[in-house]
């Protein structure tokens, strides 16, 4: 199978332009970002050297440990700590590339002002539902497994894969593989495929790029995750499940915010489980709950997210948080899970 155009005429026209004007670019991601967010930022970043521009890459904050062997991840600017370098690259630039988000609030509280005030033209390259940036050019694409996978096929159409490296591959992998889960969800259409054959083909080492993301836990992780499953979790009806997570107890384990990832994945690894529930405090602001969810096939966390959790995401994934305490947010997704309940029981009938 070959991969079809995915951009028009007119959109891969506009983009060319815009990039040919271009002697200084921006690029940005989503607030705690994550391997598709890194990924993506990482592969424009050598892209567009590689066509001969200067680029700053731009995370609102600090982003896990385990991203940071990505090229270029240790150069990119974390914005909470150097607004000041952040104000002077959004005064130099002349494109701005807005990755892996599609509304400016998921950039968190200053760096959407700064945006809108930056007269440069912004491109966005996004997987996400209903995109709302006033860009130039909007590329999104929420059927795509991820941000990476859209930039390739992007990259194809542009003719830009030319002489693309295995470096730029990894990026791009490594983005597809997080958003997915490791091709365990979000990925059965045949293109993921035939993307990951193309970057194959570029000569990235997918066993090593899994082993850097996926095996890098300290033994404070390890043990962490071990308490939650067998003191933390507690089974809800229908198939879903709940771990709470305070600050102190993360802390107990000496486990750094952001190092919890994966943790809302492990109840649907029991049989027959539809949707798993992480709540967590805030690392930085008391009283705010972060919530994470999980599905398996057609159980909307989106629109749970989006109804209980002032969130959203996608269909398997999402998120949002809430400003409570613990025991409230508790009761909220109790609420929740009974509002759903025909949604969780439609795997009892099934099987
Ligand atoms: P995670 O559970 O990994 O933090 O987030 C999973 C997905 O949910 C993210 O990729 C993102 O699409 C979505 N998400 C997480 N937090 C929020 C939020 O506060 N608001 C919205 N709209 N989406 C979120
Ligand atoms: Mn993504």
């Amino acid at each position: 199978m070959m991969l079809p155009q995915l951009l028009h005429t007119e959109e891969k026209d506009k983009l060319r332009r815009l990039v040919d004007k271009a002697t200084h670019v921006v690029l940005l991601c989503h607030q705690n970002a994550d391997g598709d967010a890194i990924g993506s930022m990482a592969a424009a970043t050598l892209l567009l050297r590689r066509l001969g521009k200067t680029v700053t890459a731009i995370a609102p904050n600090n982003f896990p440990d385990f991203l940071m062997w990505i090229p270029t991840a240790s150069e990119m600017m974390l914005a909470d700590r150097m607004m000041n370098r952040v104000d002077a690259a959004l005064a130099e630039a002349d494109l701005v590339l807005l990755l892996d988000f599609n509304t400016p609030s998921r950039m968190g509280d200053v760096l959407p002002e700064k945006l809108m005030a930056c007269p440069a033209p912004r491109v966005m390259i996004d997987h996400h539902l209903n995109p709302d940036a006033d860009c130039a050019l909007t590329i999104s694409h929420p059927e795509m497994c991820s941000t990476c996978e859209v930039l390739l096929r992007v990259m194809l159409d542009m003719g830009w894969t030319e002489g693309m490296t295995a470096l730029e591959a990894t990026a791009l992998y490594t983005g597809m593989m997080t958003d997915t889960g490791a091709f365990t969800y979000a990925s059965n259409r045949p293109e993921v495929y035939e993307a990951v054959s193309i970057l194959l083909g570029l000569g990235i080492d997918k066993d090593r790029i899994y082993r850097n993301v996926f095996f890098t836990y300290t033994e404070g992780r390890m043990r962490l995750m071990g308490y939650l499953l067998y003191v933390k979790m507690e089974m809800l009806p229908h198939h879903a499940a709940l771990i709470t997570m305070t600050n102190e107890e993360r802390k107990h384990f000496h486990v750094k915010n952001g190092a919890t990832e994966g943790i809302v994945n492990l109840p649907l690894q029991m049989e027959g489980m539809r949707l798993s529930i992480f709540l967590r405090e805030d690392t930085e602001q008391p009283g705010l709950i972060r919530v994470s969810t999980r599905s398996v096939d057609d159980f909307p966390c989106n629109e749970l997210c989006a109804e209980f959790f002032n969130g959203g995401g996608h269909k398997n994934a999402s998120g949002g948080s809430l400003r409570m305490t613990m025991a409230e947010a508790v009761g909220v997704v109790k609420t929740a899970v009974r509002k759903y309940e025909d949604k969780l029981k439609v795997n009892e009938i099934s099987t």
